[in-house]
């Protein structure tokens, strides 16, 4: 083989490298899109799985809390409720790889930690 022929074709699979290493870039992208996509999805079925179930059985949203109890304590507790299990679920979004954060919220954590989620985290 001629020394000629030998660099033409280093030229070329040279080329042909970065192709597939642009197409695998892209291929990355979408598979990190589809993941936000499920992810998103997951959390929606999830939540409209709850509303449903609180529509199915209306005794399971009447907490255990006496007739007699004035009606400002029953909203008062119940907005602690969300807030607490508002933050649990931010929480378990983070730990599941995905940012909570307001830069990045859903996307998913592709680079390790996010020091905006964690401060988040620790307020
Ligand atoms: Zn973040």
């Amino acid at each position: 083989m001629e020394k000629k022929n030998i660099f033409a074709l280093i030229q070329e699979m040279e080329t042909q490298m970065g192709h597939m290493h642009s197409e695998l870039g892209g291929l990355k992208l979408v598979i990190k899109e589809l993941l936000e996509e499920n992810h998103r999805l997951s959390f929606e079925n999830e939540q409209l799985r709850k509303i449903l179930k609180r529509e199915a059985d209306p005794a399971e949203a009447t907490h255990p809390i006496a007739p007699n109890h004035p009606q400002p304590n029953k909203a008062e507790e119940h907005g602690e409720d969300v807030v607490g299990e508002g933050y649990d679920n931010l929480a378990r979004l983070y730990h599941e790889g995905f940012h909570i954060c307001n830069v990045y919220y859903g996307h998913l954590r592709t680079e390790g930690d996010c020091l905006f989620c964690l401060s988040f985290l620790n307020k």
